[in-house]
């Protein structure tokens, strides 16, 4: 009953006091995972695991508030390959990220549960702060990113992704987005875009700011203008917004995708440069054990053929399949940037390729508060759109994460969470036209 009364008022624009005295429910519907089942898939091929077994809806507790923390509404969330990861146990059931949190203090046992609420991407409106909260209020509409620092620690104060202690909400921390209430740090709010709408607005921290860090930030690839830069899976989570950025750096995209529709988005991204890698059908792999050199050449001809040069920077992200050819590929002197291994984590390329022609693999993961709000500002400022192509209710959590499970989503999946339809959340709506209609809803419009 006061989740509905949260959720009229929060339609019905009631204001921050209004907000901060309607009393929160003592359990919140979530999405959540089992620690009884985390053996459920065991013997089975990572293809054959299914989220939408392990993913169940349920009520759970709202955890005690500390003092740096905010709890907040959900709107709207998002899926992303970190939910996969985690409904299909892999490759570690989270539940152990959840205990060793559990030890650290008495906050975080909270979150050592026997269910793990995931999801790494909310927008929402704040209910209530912690005493030690400064900078936000009940009321306040916000975008939720997902790095989790203690920033007592002084390992904290530089790169606070260096941080000895860094972690991500709603993967290594319990009550994450994809729920009608989460409980966060006060420094993962950032403000919501005023001209999006709650899921449009939900689906960008994650995969935006780690696309920021990986090639405008000078902590990983330090992308500059002219660059030329391959992107795999450039209509994905991670790429669609890559694509964006080469192309606002003054830079040229080559975008790797697997399909003619997926080709097609791409060009009206404005990425003139395509490869379809199921058509071309590269064979990077001879079997388990083998490359083949060849075909890592055949891909650079390919490059080559499509803009005249190499490229000064690849965007790396699948891992063992393609690493071999994207360090082959990169031109002398440039730069692998890698943050994921979706197909495999022990690598393998070719070293002297590597320092023969001087190129330079640099490691990237998520960003911290300030290339976050960087990223975040972007798409405020309406230069950076999102990729949201489908939406789907908390209910069917599952579904959506069996839809980037098995790459049949293209950019990001978004979730409803308490708000009620789509298109709700819009504050500047004048805005939004300048910005443009198709441009905002491009990959939606595709994807429907
Ligand atoms: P998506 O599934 O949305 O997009 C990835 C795309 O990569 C796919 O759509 C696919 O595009 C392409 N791809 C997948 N497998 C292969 C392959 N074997 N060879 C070539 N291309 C492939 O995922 P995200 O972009 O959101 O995430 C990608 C990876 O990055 C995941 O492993 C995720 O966990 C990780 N990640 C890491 C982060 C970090 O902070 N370290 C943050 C965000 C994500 P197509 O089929 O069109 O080629």
């Amino acid at each position: 009953m006061s989740m509905q009364a949260i959720l009229d008022a929060i339609l019905g624009g009631a204001s921050g006091d209004e907000l901060a005295a309607l009393p929160l429910p003592e359990s919140y519907r979530a999405a959540v995972v089992l620690e009884s089942e985390q053996e459920m898939f065991d013997g089975l091929d990572s293809a054959d695991k299914d989220p939408r077994k392990s993913i169940h809806l349920q009520e759970v507790e709202l955890p005690e508030l500390a003092p740096d923390e905010a709890v907040v509404a959900v709107m709207a969330s998002a899926i992303n390959f970190n939910t996969v990861w985690t409904s299909i146990f892999e490759p570690l059931p989270t539940f152990g990220f959840l205990k060793r949190l559990g030890r650290q203090s008495i906050w975080g046992a909270r979150h050592d549960r026997p269910f793990h609420v995931v999801g790494s991407d909310a927008a929402g409106v704040v209910l209530r702060v912690g005493s030690a909260v400064r900078n936000w209020k009940p009321g306040d509409r916000v975008t939720i990113h997902c790095n989790y620092v203690d920033d007592q620690d002084p390992s904290a104060h530089n790169d606070s992704m260096l941080a000895s202690n860094q972690i991500i909400w709603g993967f290594e921390t319990n009550y994450g987005g994809l729920a009608d209430l989460t409980v966060v740090k006060a420094n993962q709010l950032m403000p919501k875009p005023a001209h999006l709408s709650w899921e449009e607005a939900a689906v960008n921290a994650l995969c935006n700011s780690t696309s920021y860090r990986m090639l405008v930030s000078s902590n990983a690839a330090g992308m500059k203008q002219g660059d030329a830069v391959l992107i795999w899976g450039a209509t994905g989570g991670l790429g669609g917004y890559a694509v964006q950025y080469v192309l606002n750096g003054g830079g040229t995209p080559v975008g790797v995708v697997s399909s003619p529709e997926k080709a097609e988005l791409l060009r009206a991204m404005g990425c003139d440069a395509v490869i379809d890698r199921k058509a071309a059908n590269y064979r990077f792999w001879v079997d388990e054990h083998t490359q083949d050199e060849s075909e890592w050449r055949r891909l650079g001809k390919d490059i080559r053929a499509l803009i005249g040069r190499d490229v000064d920077i690849v965007f790396e992200h699948p891992g063992r399949q393609t690493f071999g050819a994207s360090v082959f590929v990169a031109a002398r002197g440039g730069t692998i940037v890698t943050c994921a291994a979706t197909s495999g984590y022990m690598i393998e390329y070719d070293n002297r390729h590597l320092w023969m022609k001087l190129k330079r693999i640099v490691s990237s993961h998520f960003a911290n508060y300030a290339e976050a709000w960087a990223a975040n500002q972007l798409i405020c400022e309406g230069k950076i759109q999102p990729i949201l192509s489908a939406v789907y209710p908390l209910s069917e959590t599952g579904e959506a994460a069996y839809q980037v499970h098995k790459n049949l989503h293209e950019g990001k999946i978004g979730v409803l969470c308490l708000a009620p339809t789509e298109g709700l959340g819009i504050d500047d709506p004048e805005f939004r036209q300048r910005v443009g209609e198709d441009r905002i809803t491009l990959f939606r419009r595709h994807g429907a």
